[in-house]
């Protein structure tokens, strides 16, 4: 019987039943469903009838403000890891830019996280929780299901996020917040630019979300093993700028409170020269990195010779700690 990682000891969930992330049932869901078919309706049906080169721009421009600052900076490496530390004030800000991505209120978005992180560590998990169904059960599972757990664990959050008022009214209203721009986009080029610039963003925003979680947890290069994990994590690279960072899911759930998502030389990380750009601007600092965070005797390090070092002035720390096979 395989003992759970010490690592897990501090986790945000706690399960005292190994059943807590194995036994469930995965159910249609009429609102994540209908928001998603929805939305994608109209970026497929109203973006073609009002097509205008200005609204794709709108759509690109607007789809890599969200993806980069609100989904990789504010949701994932800050709210979700804590990696960075910034003033309140602009983590407000790139949280709320989270929001708009579509895939949930901040607080809802950091439970699914960390209920998948904790799963994917343990010996075995639902197949829901780590992608390990088929490519098209996973999208219906993943785009228009939610998993109901017969023994739910306990998911603890602090009370510094929990009790936040500024992210309880948007865990209230995530979906609502998506009107101000309908108007405001209106007004600004009329339904092209609401079907592009909020429709096909939602719909870019939430199936790309399932997509790279699909391929990082199915395909691609792996550089670290977890050792004892129901699923280890895939380095997706061709997808590193459209994903402004995320893809190098392997490096994450090796060091996932890693600030610095791409390790290796070549692996563009978006999300990590916009920090350090913060940083010269005296907006982010403690930037935390592989080497900042405690040993994990259940990592090993697969391809050594892959590796690089860190470049000089970039990280003096120690680049990683793990145990070699
Ligand atoms: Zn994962
Ligand atoms: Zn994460």
């Amino acid at each position: 019987m395989p003992t759970d990682p010490s690592s897990l000891a501090t986790h945000r969930v706690q399960a005292s039943d190994s059943r807590a992330v194995t036994l469930g049932t995965v159910h249609w869901s009429p609102k994540k469903s209908f928001w998603f078919l929805g939305m994608a309706s109209g970026a497929l049906f109203g973006g073609a009838l009002t097509f205008s080169w200005a609204a794709f721009g709108l759509f690109l421009g607007s789809t890599a403000i969200v993806l980069l600052f609100g989904h990789s900076l504010g949701s994932h490496r800050k709210l979700v890891h804590d990696s960075f530390k910034c003033p309140l004030w602009l983590e407000y800000t790139l949280v709320y830019l989270g929001v708009h991505v579509g895939l949930a209120g901040p607080i809802g978005l950091l439970r699914q996280h960390e209920l998948r992180d904790y799963a994917q560590r343990m010996p075995i998990c639902h197949d829901y929780l780590r992608h390990g169904q088929s490519f098209w059960i996973d999208a219906w599972w993943q785009l228009n299901c939610e998993l109901n757990l017969s023994h739910p664990p306990e998911i603890r959050l602090e009370a510094r996020i929990s009790g936040d008022p500024f992210y309880r009214a948007l865990e209230a209203t995530w979906m609502v917040q998506h009107v101000p721009l309908v108007i405001l986009f209106y007004a600004m080029g009329g339904w092209g630019f609401v079907f592009w610039g909020v429709c096909a963003r939602v719909t870019a925003g939430v199936f790309g979300h399932w997509l790279i979680g699909y391929l990082a947890h199915n395909h691609g290069t792996m550089e670290h093993e977890v050792r004892g994990a129901a699923v280890q994590g895939r380095n997706v690279a061709f997808v590193s700028l459209l994903t402004m960072g995320e893809c190098w899911h392997n490096n994450h759930h090796a060091f996932p409170g890693s600030a610095k998502l791409g390790l290796a030389s070549g692996e563009w990380d978006p999300g990590w020269w916009v920090l350090l750009a913060l940083e010269r601007l005296g907006l982010a600092w403690a930037m935390r990195l592989p080497g900042d965070l405690p040993e994990r005797p259940e990592l090993v390090l697969l391809n050594p010779t892959l590796r690089t070092q860190p470049k000089a002035g970039l990280a003096r720390r120690s680049f990683r700690r793990c145990v070699r096979p």
